[in-house]
C-alpha cells in the first residue's frame, strides 16, 4: 500500500502514521464494522469520485444492517473524502471509508462502544493487474460458499463477511488462480471474492439476480445500464456453475476490478470478446470523464464544481 499524508478519522486529519488504533477495539475482535471501496479519477475537469453518494448510503445502510449508528452523515462524510483527497493532493486514488466498534466493552455484543470512523486515500492500480484487465484472468469456484442470507446479512459490504472472500481469493490463489467465483449453499453463483459476475450468451447478458448472496454492486448496478443502453439485453436470473463453462464469455467487475475480463473458469477456456470489451471500454470512458453519456454518475470536487 502505497503512503499518503494524511487519513480522516473521526472528525479531523491526522497523519498517515498516527491513524491507530487500540488492540481491544471490538470490530477487531469480532469483525463488527461496515466498510466501502470507491474510486476517483483524474479528468480533464479535475478529480471526480464515482458515484460517490450511492458508495455512501451504501455504508449507511450496511451499519443498519448491524445495528451501527453511524455518527456522520452522508453529506458530513462526502466532504471528509473532498477534505482528505484535497490534502492529500491525489488526482486519483482509491478511497476506502471505515466505521467500526471501538474500544470500550470486549463481549461479543456491541453495548456502548464507540463507532470509530475513518477514510483513507491512496493510489491503487489495476485491483487484478494491468495484464489481467487487458487480457483476462484465470478463476477457479471456490470450495468456500457464499455466506447466506441468515448467516450473516451479505447484503451489508461488513469487515467480518471478508473472512469469507479471504478463504475463497486465497485457496484461489494457492492454485494458482488470479481470482475465486463463489457459490451459494443452493449453487448458484454468487460473487467473486470483490467482484460481481456477468456472462454472455448467444448475444444475452445474464448476471446472478439479487436473491442470490451477492452484494448489491454499484459497478454491476453501472454495468447493466451501460449495457442496456448500447442496446444489449441484460437478464438478471439464477446461474449455476456450467453456466460458467458453456459461456461465450464471462468477466466481472468491481470498483477495484473496473470491468476485467475472465479467461478461463476451471481451467474451461472463456476468450474475452467483444461484449466484453465494448462494455469495458464505455466503463473506462465513462469514469475517466472521457464520456458525457453517463456522465451524472460522476461526483467532481466543490472546487471543480464552482468552475464547471
Ligand atoms: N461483490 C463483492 C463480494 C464485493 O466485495 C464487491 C466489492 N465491493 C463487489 C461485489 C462489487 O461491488 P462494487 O461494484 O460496489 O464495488
Amino acid at each position: 500500500m502505497e503512503e499518503t499524508a494524511k487519513i480522516w478519522m473521526n472528525g479531523r486529519l491526522v497523519d498517515w502514521a498516527d491513524a491507530t488504533v487500540h488492540v481491544g477495539a471490538h470490530g477487531l475482535h469480532y469483525g463488527t464494522g461496515v466498510f466501502e471501496g470507491i474510486r476517483a479519477y483524474e479528468t480533464e475537469r479535475g478529480t471526480a469520485v464515482f458515484r460517490l453518494t450511492e458508495h455512501l448510503e451504501r455504508l449507511h445502510n450496511s451499519a443498519r444492517l448491524i445495528y451501527m449508528d453511524l455518527p456522520y452523515s452522508v453529506e458530513e462524510l462526502k466532504s471528509a473524502t473532498w477534505e482528505l483527497i484535497g490534502a492529500n493532493e491525489l488526482p486519483s486514488c482509491y478511497l476506502r471509508p471505515i466505521a467500526f466498534s471501538g474500544y470500550g466493552q470486549l463481549g461479543v455484543a456491541t453495548r456502548d462502544n464507540p463507532v470509530d470512523v475513518a477514510i483513507m486515500a491512496w493510489p491503487w492500480g489495476a485491483y487484478l493487474g494491468e495484464e489481467g484487465l487487458r487480457n483476462g484472468i484465470r478463476v477457479k469456484v471456490s470450495s468456500w460458499q457464499r455466506v447466506g442470507p441468515n448467516v450473516i446479512p451479505h447484503v451489508a459490504k461488513a469487515t467480518g463477511v471478508y473472512l469469507n472472500s479471504m478463504l475463497a481469493v486465497g485457496e484461489a490463489n494457492r492454485a494458482g488462480y488470479d481470482e475465486a467465483i463463489l457459490l451459494t449453499a443452493e449453487g448458484t453463483v454468487a460473487d467473486g471474492s470483490g467482484e460481481s459476475i456477468f456472462i454472455v450468451r448467444d448475444g444475452v447478458i445474464y448476471t446472478p439476480d439479487l436473491s442470490a448472496s451477492i452484494l448489491v454492486g454499484i459497478t454491476r448496478d453501472t454495468v447493466i445500464q451501460i449495457a442496456q443502453d448500447l442496446g444489449h439485453r441484460v437478464v438478471e436470473k439464477p446461474l449455476i456453475r456450467t453456466d460458467l463453462y458453456l459461456a461465450d464469455e464471462v468477466f466481472m467487475v468491481g470498483t477495484a476490478a473496473e470491468v476485467t475480463p475472465i479467461r478461463e473458469v476451471d481451467d474451461h477456456p472463456t476468450p474475452p470478446g467483444p461484449v466484453t470489451y465494448e462494455i469495458q471500454q464505455a466503463y473506462l470512458d465513462t469514469v475517466h470523464g472521457r464520456s458525457d453519456r453517463w456522465g451524472q454518475w460522476l461526483e467532481y470536487a466543490p472546487a471543480a464544481r464552482a468552475q464547471a
